[in-house]
């Protein structure tokens, strides 16, 4: 997912990780999902817009445990009417121990990690 002025990034990110991601299953906020089906023309289960909810769906996602790596591309520079959102999402995903990149470099760092493909499971958290 990714805010208005990252999406080229992570569709650019995307294009060069096709092959990679084409191995996983892909979900995405409206906006960037509807984006990155277009581009890559793969499938990818889109939640609703981050600004209407989507960014809570993928943090409930993450909860539920069905989510290994999660790769926001958020806007440093511009305030977002759903931060609270963000923040939110951006809290779970360290509460789950799920590996999270937020900008491209750690996003290359993580899809070429040789624990992408071989059996490697996060430890999930024990919280009551
Ligand atoms: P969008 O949402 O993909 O629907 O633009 C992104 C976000 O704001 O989290």
């Amino acid at each position: 997912m990714a805010h208005d002025n990252m999406k080229t990034e992570l569709i650019e990110w995307a294009r060069h990780n096709r092959s990679v991601l084409a191995g996983h299953r892909l979900y995405a906020t409206g906006t960037t999902g509807a984006l990155l089906q277009r581009d890559l023309g793969m499938s990818v289960h889109c939640y609703l817009s981050g600004p209407l909810g989507g960014d809570q769906q993928v943090g409930a996602a993450i909860a539920e445990g069905h989510v290994d790596v999660l790769v926001f591309f958020w806007d440093p520079l511009e305030p977002q009417p759903h931060d609270p959102d963000v923040k939110a999402l951006l809290r779970i995903a360290t509460l789950w121990n799920v590996a999270a990149a937020c900008n491209r470099t750690t996003a290359d760092m993580i899809i070429t990690s040789p624990l992408m493909t071989g059996d490697y499971r996060a430890a999930r958290p024990r919280h009551a």
